[in-house]
């Protein structure tokens, strides 16, 4: 599918230079990616040391050729023609979004960089050793580095209205934390409540059918069925085993899943997730491919699309009403359950300490309690010694939960050993986002959940590529979903979804 608006332009010899340089950091950055999946997938472990190696000289190898000189002058000397184009055009977007990226990029000092790189790599494994043991004592060290190297990193930059806006840009560019701290905050006025009323009615929804057994076997097979409906496709998909599912992708037409199975866990909804993570990169415009517009905008977006197929669609009635029976076929542990109850036993709402088991009201808690001790981390308010007390003070006013044990409450991520700070938001971001959409493809496909039902994906999927897909970053974030959705950022069909939802399965107005 090519753009309504696109034809190729002529363009001066500059741009040629420059899109040809650029073209190359594309084709790196994949090779990276597929390096990364291949050590995440199929790489024998000993492989590890030689694998660090040859992943450090290839980022530095593409950076280096990025905020090199020539491409700097490659963008000035484009900057009439950009300006002589329409904004919407596919080189003006080029030219634009290069020049962020550079201007950014060259702002970091490379010793910096590696400092980071460092810290990171020695974080990583003493965070999860510090994880089994469940001390805390053994990663404060690293999490103060890390701390320390985050305030460098901000100090590269114009001062912003905030330091924490610094860090967010890098996950979600142009968000201010302002702006997300007011969505956060309507978040946390009207979902505490909800968590309070639920759990007073906590009996409404049984969900000891979730506990298995579901062998391998039966999960692959399952699985397939799904993906295959939602247009998962031999051709141009893959999926394997993980420990630590993600999606990766060698190019529009290389999208690459992964999964993992477990007795006591149903594989599918992390599957979902990864597809729509998936669908997003494989729905850009051909005509983005090796340019740095061909990626999913930003990280709020790209969780919108994950979050969208995993719960929207996948913990739907609709879907369930269409997949249960071939579930059942599957696990006769399932045998004298229906398709209602398996629905209501996805969707139970009820307070857990662990982020990625939390259900679709509590998650945002889980978010909120991270974004606010981040804040704190980064201003010198909380010293990162005191975070342990700070977290489990959160659970409990948010979640009143306690926390067991601190390998599931502080220790239980790992974006701070890897240096992602400001990260999370975008989770919650994403998942607002997801309703947002949905509503405004509700407009267009009013019969979206008949479809769901029989089991027909095409036109949802075809709407999201047109819609949002194919556009990769040639706008910015704010700009692409006010293109989809024809407003800002709102909160607002966000809560009314999970009220509703919790409405209907706890029956909390009758
Ligand atoms: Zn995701």
């Amino acid at each position: 599918m090519r753009f309504s608006w696109y034809k190729r332009p002529a363009m001066s010899a500059a741009y040629e230079d420059l899109r040809t340089r650029l073209a190359e950091i594309a084709d790196l950055s994949r090779v990276i990616g597929l390096l990364f999946w291949d050590q995440r997938t199929m790489m024998p472990p000993t492989a590890a040391p030689a694998r660090a190696e040859q992943l450090a000289t290839l980022n530095r190898i593409t950076h280096e050729r990025f905020v090199s000189e020539e491409i700097g002058r490659l963008l000035e000397e484009a900057r009439p023609e950009e300006e002589s184009l329409e904004y919407e055009s596919v080189e003006a977007s080029h030219i634009r979004v290069a020049r962020r990226d550079y201007e950014k990029a060259r702002r970091v000092p490379p010793e910096l960089r590696a400092e980071m790189v460092r810290t990171a790599a020695l974080a990583l494994p003493a965070w999860e050793q510090a994880r089994r043991a469940s001390d805390f004592s053994a990663f404060l060290p690293h999490l103060e580095r890390t701390l320390e190297l985050r305030r460098k990193y901000v100090a590269c930059f114009d001062k912003a209205d905030e330091d924490y806006d610094i860090l967010l840009d890098d996950y979600e560019p142009g968000m201010k934390t302002a702006e997300v701290r007011a969505v956060f905050d309507i978040l946390k006025r009207e979902l505490t409540p909800l968590v309070a009323a639920v759990a007073e009615h906590a009996e409404a929804v049984d969900d000891s059918c979730l506990a298995g057994p579901f062998p391998a076997a039966g999960q692959k097979a399952f699985e397939m069925k799904v993906l295959d409906a939602f247009g998962f496709t031999p051709e141009s998909w893959r999926i394997d085993e993980t420990v630590h599912p993600f999606a990766s992708n060698g190019g529009i037409g290389d999208i690459r899943l992964t999964t993992r199975y477990r007795e006591h866990e149903l594989s599918v909804f992390a599957s979902m997730h990864e597809f729509g993570h998936g669908l997003y990169e494989h729905g850009i415009a051909p005509e983005l491919e090796r340019t740095l517009l061909c990626r999913g905008v930003s990280l709020g977006l790209h969780e919108s699309q994950s979050r969208m197929w995993e719960n929207l669609v996948g913990r739907s009635r609709s879907f369930w009403r269409h997949f249960f029976p071939a579930l059942r076929q599957e696990f006769p542990s399932l045998a004298g359950v229906d398709a209602e109850g398996f629905y209501r036993a996805v969707n139970k709402i009820e307070p857990s300490p662990i982020r990625i088991e939390a259900d679709e009201v509590t998650y945002n808690m889980h978010i909120i309690l991270r974004f606010e001790l981040e804040q704190e981390l980064l201003a010198g308010s909380l010293a990162p010694a005191d975070v342990p007390e700070a977290w489990n003070a959160k659970m409990a006013e948010y979640l009143g939960i306690e926390v067991p044990d601190i390998a599931d409450g502080v220790l239980q991520d790992m974006h701070w050993a890897g240096g992602h700070v400001g990260y999370f938001s975008t989770y919650t971001l994403g998942n607002v986002i997801s309703v947002q959409i949905w509503e405004r493809l509700k407009l267009d496909l009013p019969d979206v959940d008949e479809r769901i039902e029989a089991g027909d994906f095409a036109a949802l999927r075809e709407w999201l590529r047109e819609r949002l897909h194919r556009l990769g970053r040639m706008f910015t974030p704010k700009e692409t979903l006010e293109r989809v959705v024809g407003g800002p950022l709102d909160p607002g069909p966000y809560v009314a979804y999970l009220k509703a939802k919790a409405d209907d399965l706890y029956g909390l107005s009758a």
